[in-house]
């Protein structure tokens, strides 16, 4: 297997693999993204295909195709090696069987396979599912757009499906209630009732369109021809199972995933058909919450294909405390929040692209940012000429203008909600005052994030150092410009032996070009090199500029190093003077003038 891990690497390049799921642009001998494992609107994630690894300076994260594929999409390493083998075009020698419970998930995951093209079949060529599809039809959805969201229709009767699978298909009872679709009957009774009978069906699908489970809607009374019309809830969906987890899930990623990355936005609506409507209509980068709020994990998936949402909610939504909630989760993942406004004309996407699909078109492209969304909406639901709805309207909008970090757009918004609501923009900075929460901590993007023990060296002198190592690292010949900084500073690395580790490899080894060095180096040191040396990468200097920033970093630690100096031999003096040995103190006095004296020449061959 190790061999084949090796014949993988060799044949795909990480660039390739990893364009493949996030934007990559070229900068110099490396790429850099907007990072796909935490929120951040400058890039400081980077790939590098001469050590055919990446690295996260904001947070960290770091490694080759197999631990990207792995985290990018949450598998462990055996699903990253089978994903990687097939781009490879590798066939995978197998010498391990399934572990029990991925056998259970690949077995449920066959079930609703089945289910679905039972109930789809129900839906496009059965009797049974005639009602249904007039109601489709009736909605504006083509039998295309059926085929292609595997729309379907659950029989009233629960055997007729629980004996197909059963009888025909060989599956087990137990294996039919663990895909959440099927629960056994009570009442002693055998067998098996579908939780979705009498319900419109839709696969719930994760974004490499396996179906986790389904959603199912009711039909109206008209719909339901010969038996009483059945009530539940309009919507219900597959319970939590091994499979389905209700937070992680969008409803039409799978789909809408590519035009989301092209377009460089997602829009995000509540329902099923909020979303079917639009993707019919050619609005593609769209995805269904199905919901109000939206979670972390929801949103740790869009992160992948990007970091602007726009929110075509239904009208109340700012009213609602989770879906606020979610707007704050989002906002302080770094996501830019934008809303389609469609209120009062049209109250959900459906209805718009049904009602006037120009319009819904229109407003697609002029979204309001998240703050003007919020303001107009609480002026809207509250009488603004009312102390009480002064009130309520400030209680609702300000919690919000507290977290726009930008001093002079949350300028802009209070002075137009002080306008809204006939106040000075005084009285509203000074309400805004008591809602002013903890300031979030700021991500602190340290330069190498291997360990260093940097107790012994002063941080401003271990910045130097630290700079100046991605320095070296990432010039043309790290061997010849390490060898020219030691000339100077013998002694500078030893600070950190880590450092020393590496240059010593450097200048004491023969050097055949950076990929073989990094390859050669010891486990312990290649985080501490490879951060360094894309680090370097990053700052993107010409040969020229990279020369004047090594030599000012060197006489900068120079001079760090020469007024310590001056410290110590000023102290000495002090001591000497009291003593009253003059001997001494003159000696020292000369000393002192030295250090002095080089602080002064290079201090005055900086200027
Ligand atoms: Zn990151």
């Amino acid at each position: 297997m190790d061999n084949q891990v090796e014949e993988i690497k060799r044949k795909l390049d990480i660039v390739n693999v990893i364009g493949r799921y996030i934007p990559l642009k070229k900068k110099g001998r490396h790429y850099t993204a907007n990072c796909p494992f935490h929120g951040e609107k400058t890039p400081s994630f980077m790939v590098s295909p001469e050590l055919q690894i990446y690295k996260c300076f904001g947070c960290g994260k770091g490694g080759d195709i197999f631990t990207f594929v792995q985290e990018f999409e949450k598998v462990d390493f055996k699903e990253a090696l089978e994903e990687l083998a097939k781009l490879a075009g590798i066939t995978l020698v197998r010498n391990d069987a399934l572990t029990a419970s991925e056998a259970h998930r690949k077995k449920l995951l066959e079930i609703n396979a089945e289910v679905c093209r039972f109930y789809h079949y129900i839906l496009t060529k059965h009797p049974l599912g005639q009602p249904a599809l007039k109601y489709l039809t009736d909605r504006g959805i083509t039998s295309e757009i059926i085929t292609k969201f595997k729309i379907g229709f659950a029989p009233r009767d629960s055997q007729v499906i629980s004996a197909y699978l059963l009888s025909q298909k060989k599956f087990v009872l137990r294996d039919l209630v663990d895909t959440g679709t099927f629960g056994a009957n009570r009442y002693g009774r055998p067998g098996v009732y579908d939780r979705f009978s009498g319900r419109l069906t839709f696969p719930l699908m994760d974004y490499r369109d396996r179906i986790l489970g389904f959603s199912g809607r009711i039909l109206p009374p008209e719909f339901q021809p010969g038996k009483a019309p059945f009530d539940g809830a309009k919507y219900i969906n597959s319970p939590e199972t091994e499979l389905y987890h209700k937070s992680h899930l969008l409803f039409g990623l799978n789909f809408a995933k590519d035009a989301i990355r092209t377009q460089g936005y997602v829009i995000i609506v509540e329902g099923e058909f909020d979303m079917i409507s639009p993707f019919a209509a050619g609005v593609t980068n769209i995805v269904a919450i199905k919901g109000t709020a939206f979670t972390t994990e929801q949103l740790e998936l869009l992160r992948r294909y990007t970091d602007t949402l726009v929110l075509g909610l239904d009208s109340d939504f700012a009213g609602n405390s989770a879906a606020r909630r979610s707007i704050e989760l989002a906002d302080s993942m770094g996501f830019d929040l934008k809303v389609l406004s469609l209120a009062p004309r049209f109250k959900d996407p459906d209805e718009a692209v049904h009602g006037d699909l120009p319009f819904f078109k229109k407003q697609l492209e002029n979204p309001l940012p998240i703050w003007d969304f919020l303001i107009n909406s609480a002026v809207a639901a509250n009488d603004p000429s009312t102390i009480k709805g002064k009130k309520l309207i400030l209680a609702t909008v300000l919690p919000f203008l507290t977290k726009i970090s930008n001093s002079v757009i949350r300028a802009d918004y209070i002075r137009k909600l002080s306008l809204e609501i006939g106040s000075s923009p005084e009285s509203v900075t000074q309400e805004l005052g008591k809602y002013s929460a903890a300031p979030a901590a700021k991500l602190s993007i340290p330069v190498i994030t291997a360990p260093v023990k940097p107790a012994a060296v002063p941080t401003k002198k271990l910045r130097l150092i630290q700079y100046l190592l991605c320095l070296i690292l990432s010039s043309k010949n790290p061997p010849v410009v390490a060898a020219k900084v030691l000339a100077t500073l013998p002694d500078l690395f030893k600070e950190v032996p880590l450092y020393q580790k590496i240059i010593d490899l450097l200048t004491k080894e023969p050097f055949d070009g950076i990929e073989n060095f990094h390859r050669s180096l010891p486990a312990e040191i290649q985080p501490t090199f490879q951060a360094a040396y894309l680090k370097g990468l990053s700052y993107n200097f010409t040969s020229e500029n990279r020369r004047r920033e090594i030599k000012t970093t060197v006489s900068s630690i120079r001079i760090f190093d020469l007024k310590n100096q001056l410290k110590n031999q000023s102290q000495q003096i002090a001591l000497l003077e009291s003593r009253g040995d003059e001997a001494l103190l003159s000696v020292a006095e000369k000393d002192y003038n030295k250090t002095l004296h080089q602080l002064l020449e290079l201090e005055s061959a900086r200027t």
